[in-house]
């Protein structure tokens, strides 16, 4: 059966988001483009809005093109969180060999994010579903700090934060219940090789829920209650795999927002195992073209096609 997919409006679904927003240079084997908006917590709200509504935390330079918040505006995302900074927004420069699923980081300017302070609105401080998108891990916990009693929180993180801020990327993974992050950088969080060995560690270091991201190969599931293994879906087109961990994490949250179980959520794996396969299907449509331009032109009845197609290619 395919879950029915209203967009939920009301208070208790919405979703605090923080993150990066950003301008992406990217090369891959399907081309080249300069300069094109990105950032962790856009592909994140963009994804979550087919589910729920948001609100975003951020900081933009003075460079960032306006006509991108009505974009995010129009999709019920609330930008009282977003503050326009004097100077630079965030530009990440990566590439992509033959190998998609490995992205180079040819280099990160944090630019705007390097003095950000997010103070958040009166009216986010009672979110009950919060996403921690990639980002500097200090900055993730300045903004839970803020929170009053959510329900659930997520988090994502990468190489650079591993690498660069290691003792602060574990005080954050203390405080969140479901932690999204690539396989790679699982063992490199971790200190194993071994897939069970790494999600054993990290789920001791505090999410109780861990989703292992393996690019075209799908994602883990790992929970008290076991193991569930989802595909990706084969597709015959793919571009850019830019933001594609962050839109499955949107499509994930923000199914689990819009079911708004409560703390069932730990104890059955229902909605969760149905999460992650509406976190595939909306990274199914980023990957197919640069950016997020798919995405924004992807409807609610594309989004149930593909789902029921995973259902098709899963049955057995
Ligand atoms: P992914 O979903 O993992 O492909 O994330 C891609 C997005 O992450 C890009 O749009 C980048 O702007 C953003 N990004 C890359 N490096 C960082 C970083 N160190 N901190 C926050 N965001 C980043």
């Amino acid at each position: 059966m395919i879950p029915e997919l209203i967009k939920k409006n009301t208070p208790q679904h919405r979703m605090l988001a923080v993150g990066s927003l950003a301008f992406d240079s990217i090369q891959t084997p399907a081309g080249k483009v300069d300069r094109i908006l990105g950032g962790s917590a856009n592909y994140f709200s963009i994804s979550a809005s087919f589910f729920t509504s948001l609100n975003l935390v951020g900081v933009v330079g003075d460079d960032f093109p306006k006509s991108h918040f009505e974009v995010l505006k129009n999709r019920g995302i609330d930008l009282a969180g977003l503050e326009v900074a004097k100077g630079e927004t965030f530009h990440w420069v990566g590439e992509y060999g033959k190998d998609l699923n490995e992205a180079k980081t040819l280099s990160t300017c944090l630019n705007v994010f390097e003095h950000f302070n997010p103070k958040l609105p009166e009216s986010y401080l009672d979110s009950r579903y919060v996403f921690l998108a990639n980002i500097d891990p200090d900055l993730q916990r300045s903004v839970y700090g803020q929170i009053k009693k959510p329900v659930l929180v997520a988090a994502d993180s990468m190489n650079f934060w591993i690498t660069g801020k290691k003792q602060s990327l574990l005080q954050t993974l203390e405080l969140v219940d479901l932690l999204t992050i690539n396989e790679g950088e699982a063992f490199q969080l971790s200190g194993q090789n071994n897939i069970l060995d790494a999600a054993k560690r990290i789920r001791a270091m505090g999410p109780k829920i861990l989703v292992v991201k393996q690019g075209e190969y799908g994602a883990l599931l790992f929970t008290d209650q076991g193991i569930f293994s989802a595909p990706a879906l084969p597709l015959a087109t793919v571009k850019d795999p830019t933001g594609a961990g962050d839109t499955f994490a949107g499509g994930l949250m923000g199914y689990i927002a819009h079911e708004d179980a409560g703390d069932e959520i730990f104890k059955d794996d229902a909605i969760l195992r149905r999460a992650v396969i509406f976190g595939s299907v909306m990274a199914s449509f980023t990957v197919e073209d640069f950016g997020f331009t798919n995405l924004l032109r992807t409807t609610h009845e594309q989004v149930q096609a593909r789902y029921q197609e995973f259902l098709k290619m899963t049955r057995f």
